[in-house]
């Protein structure tokens, strides 16, 4: 979906509110990523706001198996229309704590992109299905092995602390 800046300038409020329902076949076969985006025109910088709903399917780092993550993503995101000069880039990026993307001249912007893009962003690095999650045999024992070298016995006395 694709959605023409020229258009929203040219309505009366300057904005305009997405209902935005789209299949993403990486993320979820069957269930849709949705989300509800408003897109304000502020003079040279474009501002989408609103919430991205998905169900992530993904793999667990610990016991392997599949599971689905529930996503509930708020976005604040800009847009420049043209690219902003360095100084006022810096500037902005301090201000707003935000990173703003040049449309370089552009007159869309590609909501499916945007949304994939606020997706991908947000799930993070560490993959856990659960937290009572014990993790797979095989996981197990690649650990256990891991410390049947005597030199590494030390380790063994090192508590690890949970997040
Ligand atoms: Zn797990």
């Amino acid at each position: 979906m694709k959605v023409k800046i020229s258009e929203i300038e040219n309505s009366n409020k300057q904005e305009r509110t997405i209902n935005f329902s789209q299949i993403y076949e990486e993320f979820n076969k069957n269930i849709p990523v949705v989300a509800d985006l408003k897109i304000e025109i502020l003079g040279e910088l474009i501002k989408i706001t609103g919430n991205i709903k998905a169900k992530v399917n993904l793999v667990c780092d610990l016991c392997l198996k599949d599971f689905t993550k529930d996503m509930d993503i708020n976005v604040k995101e800009f847009y420049s229309r043209n690219s902003l000069n360095d100084n006022y880039k810096d500037e902005f990026e301090i201000k707003q704590n935000s990173f703003v993307e040049d449309l370089n001249g552009q007159d869309e912007i590609d909501i499916s992109d945007f949304v994939y893009q606020c997706i991908i962003l947000n799930i993070p690095n560490k993959l856990v299905c659960d937290i009572n999650c014990n993790g797979s045999e095989k996981v197990n024992e690649y650990l256990k092995k891991d410390f049947t070298d005597p030199r590494l016995e030390i380790f063994k006395t090192i508590k690890i602390e949970k997040e």
